[in-house]
């Protein structure tokens, strides 16, 4: 079975990485001829709404899937009448909008920061003074890891806070003075059912993902079944099949919506080694209509990106329970080149690993 996919990043490798042994193989459509996925799948060079290089991408494909949230609605529904897209496009269309992913949570019951949308300089001035300083201006497309976002702490700086941010369409959020950053990542498969993995706890710095611990310690039973059953709301509205990820701010007890990704996630390459089926394998099983499998962590994992340098294969190895991941990517600042994930049976060795293998691919 050919699975297709848009974007040919690590998530694309990591995706064909995890299907071959399930028989399946794989195309990957990217703009760019270097595009990492291509060192283990054909890759078709071409934009994403380039409608002959959509045709190659799906000849004779069973499904295709997307590996990033930026993929053209339309292209994607277009190529929707010749091979199922999964997940639904629908889900790509509020993936792609921060105004339209918080109007979700909020229509589904899921809490999220205050938010206003902020279209011009004026609106952002109402916005601070009805949600209260700081706020967070957002872009409402196009931002990641941080980019397309900056803090407005008083209304003298509204004019410069949004041509900051390309003077786009905007969303406006309270700064949240949140505990710490947890996400959850649930599967849907083809028949309506639902597995969810521990939930994650995420720290980031500069914007960007840097250490992910899973599952998350300390989290009960209770807080675990709300991330659980907020995944659930929105995948069952979007009619969802595959991975999804929503990051989530746990804030005095409480979980509160930040972002979703209709896709497999960085905070989720921990299962690679850290769980019993990976994010990987579940997205692909789900998509393909195969039985999901056990979302089970297997021991305690923390991940660890590599970041605009590579790494000494040979001394991130020597830390026992590591595992590398290189992504076959040039060195360029702020560039996610791979990961490591260290595992161990308890949480009081993953940490002291942890620190150890932090040393090794942040330190100088
Ligand atoms: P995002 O692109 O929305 O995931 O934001 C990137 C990072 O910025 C998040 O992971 C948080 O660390 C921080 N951040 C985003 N929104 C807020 C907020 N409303 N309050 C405080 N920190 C935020």
């Amino acid at each position: 079975m050919l699975v297709a996919i848009l974007g040919g990043g690590q998530l694309g490798r990591m995706l064909a990485l995890a299907g071959y042994p399930l028989g399946l193989s794989f195309r990957v459509l990217d703009p760019s001829p270097e595009a990492c996925a291509g060192q283990v799948a054909p890759l078709v060079v071409g934009d994403y709404d380039d409608p002959g290089a959509l045709a190659r991408l799906v000849e004779g494909a069973a499904v295709l899937t997307y590996e990033f949230e930026n993929v053209p609605v339309e292209a994607a529904r277009a190529v929707g009448e010749r091979v199922p897209v999964l997940p639904p496009p629908a889900a790509l269309e509020v993936g792609q909008d921060r105004l339209a992913e918080k109007a979700l949570f909020t229509e589904l019951g899921i809490p999220t920061p205050r938010f206003l949308p902020v279209d011009g300089p004026e609106d952002l001035r109402r916005a601070l003074a009805e949600i209260g300083p700081p706020v967070v201006l957002k872009t409402r497309r196009l931002g990641y890891d941080g980019k397309g976002q900056v803090v407005v702490r008083g209304s003298e700086a509204v004019e410069e806070a949004f041509a900051r941010v390309g003077a786009v369409p905007c969303i406006a959020e309270s700064y949240v003075d949140f505990a710490r950053e947890l996400s959850v990542l649930a599967v849907r498969g083809r028949d309506g059912s639902v597995l969810a993995y521990p939930l994650v706890e995420n720290r980031h710095r500069e914007g960007i993902l840097r250490v992910s611990l899973a599952p998350a310690p300390g989290v009960t039973p209770a807080l675990q079944a709300r991330a659980e059953g907020y995944a659930c709301a929105v995948m069952e509205r979007l009619g969802y099949v595959g991975v999804l990820a929503i990051e989530l701010f746990e804030c005095q007890g409480e979980l509160l919506g930040n972002e979703l990704a209709p896709r497999v996630h960085n905070s989720g390459h921990w299962t690679i080694e850290g769980a019993e089926t990976s994010q990987f394998e579940n997205h692909l099983r789900a998509i393909c209509g195969l039985p999901l499998g056990s979302t089970e962590p297997v021991g305690v994992s923390a991940m660890v990106n590599v970041i605009g340098r590579h790494v000494d294969p040979a001394a991130v190895l020597a830390v026992p329970g590591a595992h590398l991941h290189d992504y076959g990517k040039a060195a360029r600042p702020g560039r996610k080149l791979g990961h490591v994930t260290v595992r161990a049976d308890r949480l009081e060795v993953l940490l002291e690993r942890l620190e150890r293998m932090r040393a090794l691919v942040e330190g100088g």
